[in-house]
């Protein structure tokens, strides 16, 4: 297996993990979760959505996370939207980039919207469009390209269709989302290699869930198709805690420390995040899901030597 030297991980947390909790972070907590994942060397945040706040109540003041955050200047901090909508709350609250969001299912999609999925994707262009006018940078998501509780494959080519349909666009970072937690390793090399080589224009980021305990070795079967830019969240937050066998994102904590170990690059202070981590399972009021926190890492374990008698 070969890997890229340096990896940039992306917490998703604020977003991907908070939006499942029962409990809404008061505006103080998300701010300092934000502040506490720059302080340890995160390169990419996602902070929130700008999504209808009744549909997602949880993200309903990212306006003001993204107005309180003490930004640094090489961190990107990045927000998910649905439409040109989404645009606008960006740009009034100095969010510099947005992400869409489509499936790949079929079944998802049309029961979802009554529309394929890269119908979906041609209504983004006015938010695309908008936000390009405004200096605002535009990264998209395709969701299950991995396998869905639908249809169980996703075809090869439906997937195709929908990258086809934001790089027509504009869009050229894409993430492949394997928000069912259905992925597993060869498929997801295999997959990764075949974009990579047929959209050589594209900047690819996966975002992997450990639903069925697949994260860490989907997460390397990626890297070994030379993905260098994974979605990860403290705590391996994401699932419902009251969702027999819901399961969250990779946890920032396990991606790191394995990265660590193998001597992989990513800018980002182990040790800070262990605490952040620590932290915000004090504040959502439950433990998370990740090894690290669970078990410590590696340096750690280290005991003194017995002595033969
Ligand atoms: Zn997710």
């Amino acid at each position: 297996m070969e890997f890229p030297e340096k990896i940039r991980l992306c917490e998703v947390g604020p977003r991907d993990g908070l939006q499942n909790e029962c409990r809404i972070l008061t505006l103080e907590e998300k701010v300092e979760y934000i502040n506490r994942m720059t302080e340890a060397g995160v390169p990419i945040i996602e902070v929130g959505s700008f999504m209808s706040p009744k549909a997602v109540p949880q993200m309903a003041d990212t306006d003001e996370v993204f107005k309180h955050i003490t930004r640094k200047a090489n961190v990107e901090y990045r927000a998910l939207i649905a439409n040109k909508k989404g645009v606008e709350r960006a740009l009034a609250c100095g969010c510099k980039k947005v992400k869409l969001n489509v499936s790949a299912s079929r079944a998802h999609n049309i029961a979802n919207l009554n529309r394929l999925p890269e119908e979906s994707v041609a209504t983004f262009q006015e938010s695309v469009d908008f936000a390009t006018a405004n200096g605002i940078e535009v990264s998209g998501s395709i969701s299950m390209p991995f396998g869905s509780p639908w249809e169980h494959y996703i075809p090869l080519s439906d997937v195709e269709a929908i990258i086809e349909a934001y790089i027509a666009c504009g869009v050229t970072e894409l993430s492949l989302s394997d928000a069912s937690g259905m992925a597993t390793p060869a498929q997801v090399n295999t997959i990764c290699k075949h974009v990579k080589e047929k959209y050589p224009q594209v900047q690819w980021i996966i975002h992997l869930h450990n639903t069925r305990g697949a994260a860490l070795a989907n997460l390397l079967a990626a890297m070994d198709a030379g993905i260098d830019t994974f979605d990860s969240a403290l705590a391996g937050l994401g699932g419902c805690p009251f969702v027999p066998g819901a399961a969250g994102n990779l946890s920032s904590e396990d991606a790191l420390h394995m990265l660590d170990e193998m001597g992989i690059k990513t800018g980002i202070s182990i040790d800070a995040v262990i605490s952040a981590g620590k932290w915000l399972m004090d504040i959502v009021g439950h433990a998370g899901d990740s090894y690290i926190q669970r078990a410590g890492k590696n340096s750690e374990l280290i005991r003194e030597l017995p002595n033969k008698k």
